[in-house]
């Protein structure tokens, strides 16, 4: 299947929903089409009402292979995001081991995807103390971005950098213009886990909104004294957003996602010792969620992430509820649309406002808009076909990622994905995958 129309009453084309048939020809976009079009000598995919846009771009996920997989792996985490609309992701450098800090361990990296990538797949390099060195060969090698950390990683081989640390780097990145994406949290460890490990309340506690604030400071500081590309990753801290939109105001360099965790989910209903909910920043009040969602619809996130990090039900501290102890990751690539798609019904959003925080705006972000994030002539053809309408329950026999442990199970979602293409190959189809290995690993060429 080469050459192939799909045709929908609802395709998300040039910033609105329209009636289009595309024509799909070796892997791309080739004819756009504003109506029902036929040819007798091309299979024709009548989609009907259900909503073709271009395929989701996840800019932050942790695979975890080599070394840890474990964990995760290329194979599970590439099937889940295919079935989840995902067709290209960008993998974090430090779950793997060796970390990619380095071109070697990047070199091993890219091994071990091999005939294991059923979505496009590109990667982060790291910034750890003393690598400044292997920065600028990771950058040449295709990075899309070097990531860092403000406050421990909770992988030991993977250190958190200091503001020293990243005035070395920040000239190489700002040569290459390359984004710094940060992890920002940055403050003094809490004494409280000796007092109530099991305690929601207690674990979000030991990391303030304080934490984010100061990590923010740094890190606006970064980017205004080196004006380089600098990426806020998962701002779980409402506050946050006021001093981040003052110095947009002067920068197109400086970026901010959050994620759909943040955005489900409120530490009012998360009960105690259920380390499945514990990510680092925590999810945090009502108020928060409420102020993270004006913060959305009023633009204020360049785009939305998974951040998924799973790790094996042992490692969660499942069975005891130490939060303090448990593994901080949530489990999620999946259902990114569904989550916000659902979460989102009670505050008005719309297909318009959501499209493109998960398409277009990553695309940009990652460099990739001359060839992803729109359905448009010429692009790749990358594409979710989903029912915005369809409900449907998170179930252990749906979970395509390696363990079958995330905060969604048992929760009714809106938004169905039903087809998904990578590359113009139909990886799933009618909700189950159909061909393998239609991913491409993507390397930054500029
Ligand atoms: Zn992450």
């Amino acid at each position: 299947m080469n050459d192939f129309l799909i045709y929908s009453k609802c395709c998300w084309i040039d910033g609105q929903i329209t009636e289009a048939t595309l024509h799909i020809s070796k892997g791309k976009i080739a004819a756009i089409y504003p109506e029902k079009y036929y040819d007798d000598t091309i299979e024709f995919l009548d989609y009907n009402n259900s909503i073709i846009m271009p395929g989701i771009i996840d800019a932050h996920v942790h695979i975890n292979e080599p070394g840890r997989t474990h964990w995760e792996g290329f194979d599970s985490a590439t099937k889940a995001a295919a079935l989840g609309g995902v067709t290209t992701l960008i993998e974090m450098p430090l779950n793997a081991d060796p970390v990619t800090t380095n071109i070697k361990a990047f070199e091993i990296k890219k091994h071990a995807t091999k005939n294991k990538l059923h979505v496009n797949c590109g990667f982060y390099g790291g910034a750890v103390p003393g690598n400044e060195n292997d920065i600028e060969p990771l950058i040449k090698a295709g990075v899309f971005g070097i990531k860092g950390f403000l406050t421990h990683s909770g992988i030991d081989e993977f250190p958190n950098v200091t503001k020293g640390d990243l005035e070395k780097i920040a000239p190489i990145l700002a040569k290459f213009n390359v984004p710094l994406l940060l992890h920002c949290e940055f403050g003094e460890e809490k004494n409280i886990p000796q007092v109530q490990p099991k305690s929601y309340r207690a674990y979000l506690a030991s990391r303030p909104t304080e934490w984010e604030l100061n990590a923010l400071r740094i890190t606006q500081d970064i980017q205004e004294k080196y004006n380089i590309k600098t990426h806020i990753v998962h701002l779980s801290a409402a506050k946050g957003l006021q001093s981040i939109n003052y110095h947009k105001k002067h920068t197109e360099k400086l970026t901010v996602e959050t994620c759909p965790h943040y955005l489900y989910f409120t530490a009012e209903d998360i009960p105690d010792a259920s380390p499945i909910y514990k990510c680092a920043p925590p999810i945090r009040e009502k108020e928060n969620n409420d102020a993270l969602w004006e913060g959305l619809l009023n633009d204020e996130f360049d785009f939305l992430a998974s951040d998924h990090s799973p790790a094996p039900p042992e490692i969660k501290k499942l069975d005891e509820g130490n939060l303090f102890e448990a593994w901080g990751g949530i489990a999620g690539l999946q259902f990114t649309l569904p989550v916000v798609w659902t979460a989102g019904q009670k505050r008005g959003l719309t297909l318009e406002k959501l499209i493109p925080l998960l398409t277009a705006n990553p695309a940009k972000f990652l460099g990739l808009d001359h060839k992803k994030g729109q359905l448009k002539k010429g692009f790749d053809a990358d594409i979710t076909v989903w029912d915005d309408t369809k409900e449907f329950k998170v179930t252990e026999s749906i979970i395509a990622h390696k363990h079958k442990v995330t905060p969604y199970m048992n929760h009714t979602l809106k938004g169905k994905i039903i087809h998904t293409f990578v590359n113009g190959i139909q990886v799933v189809k009618n909700e189950e995958l159909n061909t393998l290995n239609a991913g491409e690993l993507l390397l930054k060429t500029k």
